[in-house]
């Protein structure tokens, strides 16, 4: 059992003022595998104080010094690839082989940005594209200054590296909040960064829950940009915070997302990608494609070969490396998720398999992997995020109207088009209303990439140069043509 009781402050770390302690749980065994502080305000305090000192040095230093620093923090999370990917399906519940692809995302992230970061001297000054008569006009790129970094606790490590690479390639310095209900693996980034002797202050990790220590870092106002990862309500109560002090707020919420397989779709692929989009982690992704919209012509044969593949799920132990549906992450969330199968229940929808047909393990918070067909539009299953291994199917007769149901939804983050033929999905495609969309592959958000959505799934974009723009304020400089 490890105790985390402290605050990764101005390069140290140090005991938190919080004297409040919170259990951290291994969703399989159902044990406590570490106490954690829940923080306290006056923890946020010295860690805004300590990355507002930080912060000159920082932004004077070259893009490629700063490159150099996030190399070292990609290096590091390498090092540690074996142990991470263990504590990662330890504390968060899912299979081993996806916890290997959370490191490698994460990894691959700071060395992106690393990237960035050299090119970005290049840019410092560069003539603007735009010509005004008469008139030079040079651009320049300067950091937003410190930032709030604010994690759920879904992807550890990865949302993380979403937001401390780009913010340190920018310049900016950065007070992050792991998620209370992950936090184990998150505390390797602030080893890694005394290891590799990044500037004290640069990278401030401090740990605890929202009451403690998140809402007190929203409400900062020595935090000049809150990017926030996370649950609607809180994504909410972030923006009305940020409104104190008019400071800059990105927003990466909610999903309900769609997946839609035309009727010229091979069965089997749309199958997998299908299984994949919503039972990886056990459906707790954002971008889950938990709307299933299937041409009626081929929706039998589906749901047939949904029925097998969930058959051949393997719940279990996360650490196991057969198997591939672990626990929901706490007891909390395996409970929100039931409640959706109560409604379900009580709106009379009807499984491709009934729950009961798979023996969920006895030990660990674990859901019945479950598809409902036919769901109607209204059913609060087919509009809210469910966070879990459930899916909802209905048939469409034109692909017209599957774009329509598609696209009547409060989020908009992300669909998933199977179809038979690249240039039918790549129509469908731009007529979706999402931030990324997949035609006949499985979901990826490689960091070349821009990744977030409009509606309530949130406010500007992660990953990709916008990423980078992100924490970036533009300058103009203006003087007479010489
Ligand atoms: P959550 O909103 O409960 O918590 C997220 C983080 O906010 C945690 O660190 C938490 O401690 C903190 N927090 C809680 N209350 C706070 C407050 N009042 N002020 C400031 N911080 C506070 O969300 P969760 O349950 O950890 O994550 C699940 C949600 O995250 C889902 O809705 C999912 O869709 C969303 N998510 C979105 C993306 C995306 O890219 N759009 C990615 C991953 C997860």
């Amino acid at each position: 059992m490890r105790d985390i009781c402290q605050q990764f402050i101005d390069g140290h770390w140090r005991s938190s003022y919080g004297g409040r302690c919170l259990d951290v749980i291994d969703p399989y065994r159902e044990t406590v595998i570490a106490k954690l502080t829940a923080g306290d305000a006056r923890d946020v305090d010295a860690s805004v104080r300590a990355a507002r000192q930080a912060l000159p040095a920082w932004r004077r230093l070259s893009g490629e010094a700063r490159g150099q620093y996030l190399e070292g923090l990609a290096d590091g999370l390498a090092d540690q690839h074996t142990a991470l990917c263990r504590t990662i399906s330890l504390n968060g519940g899912k299979p081993l082989a996806e916890s290997q692809l959370d490191v490698d995302d994460a990894i691959a992230c700071y060395r992106y940005y690393a990237h960035l970061a050299r090119q970005l001297d290049a840019c410092q000054g560069e003539p603007s594209a735009q010509s005004v008569a008469g008139v030079e006009v040079r651009r320049y790129f300067d950091p937003v200054g410190v930032v709030g970094l604010i994690t759920p606790w879904n992807f550890p490590l990865v949302t993380a590296a979403w937001k401390i690479a780009p913010a340190l390639a920018a310049g900016c310095t950065v007070v992050f909040k792991p998620s209370e209900v992950v936090p184990v693996p998150e505390q390797a980034i602030a080893d890694i960064a005394q290891t590799i002797d990044l500037p004290p202050g640069v990278l401030n990790l401090i740990n605890g829950d929202g009451p403690s220590i998140g809402e007190a870092l929203t409400q900062h106002t020595g935090v000049d940009k809150i990017s926030f990862t996370g649950s609607n309500p809180t994504g909410e109560s972030v923006m009305r915070a940020a409104a104190t002090g008019v400071r800059n707020v990105s927003l990466e919420l909610g999903g309900k997302s769609p997946i839609i397989v035309t009727e010229d779709a091979d069965i089997a692929q749309a199958a997998y990608l299908v299984m994949n989009g919503i039972f990886a982690n056990a459906g707790q992704i954002c971008s889950a494609t938990s709307r299933l919209l299937v041409h009626q012509a081929i929706a039998e044969d589906l749901y047939a070969a949904l029925s097998q593949h969930i058959d051949a799920l393997v719940m279990g132990d996360p650490l196991d490396e057969a198997t591939t549906l672990g626990p929901l992450v706490s007891d909390k969330q395996r409970d929100a998720v039931s409640r959706y199968l109560a409604f379900a229940k009580d709106e009379g929808l009807i499984p491709v398999r009934e729950a009961s047909h798979r023996e969920v393990p006895r030990q660990g918070f674990f859901v019945a992997p479950t598809v409902f067909r036919d769901v109607p539009v209204e059913s609060r299953l087919w509009q809210e995020e469910i966070f879990g291994p459930v899916l909802c199917a209905r048939q469409f007769a034109s692909d017209d109207e599957a774009i329509a149901i598609a696209n009547d939804s409060d989020f908009g983050l992300a669909a998933s088009i199977v179809s038979g033929s690249h240039e039918k999905a790549a129509d469908i495609a731009r007529q979706l209303s999402a931030g990324s969309i997949w035609t006949n592959m499985d979901q990826l958000a490689p960091p070349q990439a821009a990744w977030g959505g409009g509606k309530k799934s949130g406010i500007g974009r992660e990953l990709g140069p916008e990423g980078l723009s992100a924490y970036q304020e533009l300058k103009q400089v203006m003087a007479p043509s010489r």
